[in-house]
């Protein structure tokens, strides 16, 4: 099976200032994804690696760079899933770790939970050497900003996330945040519960989601579109139904990505922009935002 695969930068009103950020740090994230995949390598390393570009990047709402809760710092939250055996790796309230996404991929392989959150999810970090950054590394003026000003209190999301299908016909998707802006203190949003944030099943698809966590969650966003494909005649109509449900259900605001288990890629969304970019079947890369 030819690989697949496709990353976001979040759905939102992303600020003007930040559209080539946006899609030049998509670019990145699906070169270093596509080169792993291209040369066999599994869907989950894929998604690992292109995940970790984005939560490096300060422009993103996961890792550096995410927003800051209340009380002015981060607390992240991340999950994976493999549409095999439809494992489960995720964590919630993590603030010192550097990339969540590896701590989530470090829980699928290594912990008997699905989950692990705060102080737990940072001492099952330190077993195994993950890397930690002081609170403030985390914090950049942009998110300085927001949180000082306390301006932005529209609804403006982030979240990264990517969904790849290998050579061996397996799915994985991931999903990494720092939530929404001036969030309370121990909030935990849609990304690391499985069905919400983040999906995955070779009987039907993988998709990552982004948006208002807590609408999200009301529809299980991702399981649905997921689900959906097994009634849509497309993949496409299967992410828009799937955000005309949670539009008409909880009159808010979303989006997301997936790859079926065909190798069809599909995008919908009701925010004024989304980034994304993906590997068309030409092998060229595309990346997107609105203008
Ligand atoms: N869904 C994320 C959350 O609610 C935010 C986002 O996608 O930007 O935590």
């Amino acid at each position: 099976m030819r690989p697949k695969i496709i990353v976001h930068g979040g759905a939102g009103d992303i600020v003007d200032e930040h559209l080539n950020a946006h899609l030049s740090g998509c670019k990145e994230a699906i070169e270093i994804g596509w080169a792993i995949l291209d040369q066999g390598g599994t869907s989950l390393t894929a998604i690992e690696h292109s995940i970790r570009i984005l939560e490096d990047n300060p422009v993103f709402d996961a890792g550096r760079g995410s927003y800051l809760n209340q009380d002015g710092f981060v607390e992240m939250d991340a999950m994976v899933m493999k549409g095999d055996g439809l494992n489960i790796g995720a964590v919630a309230g993590v603030s010192q770790i550097r990339n969540p996404i590896s701590l989530a991929i470090q829980i699928l392989h290594d912990s008997k939970h699905n989950m692990l959150s705060g102080q737990g999810a940072l001492k099952f970090a330190q077993t195994l050497n993950l890397e930690e950054c002081e609170p403030n590394w985390f914090i950049t003026e942009y998110t300085h900003n927001i949180w000082k000003k306390e301006i932005n209190k529209s609804r403006k999301y982030g979240t990264v996330g990517c969904v790849a299908l290998d050579n061996y016909g397996n799915i994985a998707a991931g999903t990494s945040t720092g939530g929404t802006k001036h969030k309370e203190t121990g909030r935990i949003g849609d990304t690391p519960l499985v069905g919400c944030g983040t999906y995955a099943d070779n009987t039907t698809a993988g998709v990552s989601a982004t948006g208002d966590g807590e609408a999200i969650m009301k529809v299980v966003l991702s399981k649905l579109a997921c689900d959906l494909t097994l009634t849509e005649t497309s993949v496409e109509h299967a992410t828009n139904k799937s955000i005309q449900i949670l539009n008409s259900r909880t009159r808010s605001q979303a989006g997301l990505i997936m790859i079926d288990n065909k190798g069809n890629l599909g995008c919908a969304f009701n925010t004024p922009r989304m980034s994304r970019a993906w590997i068309d079947n030409q092998g060229k890369i595309k990346a997107f935002i609105e203008p």
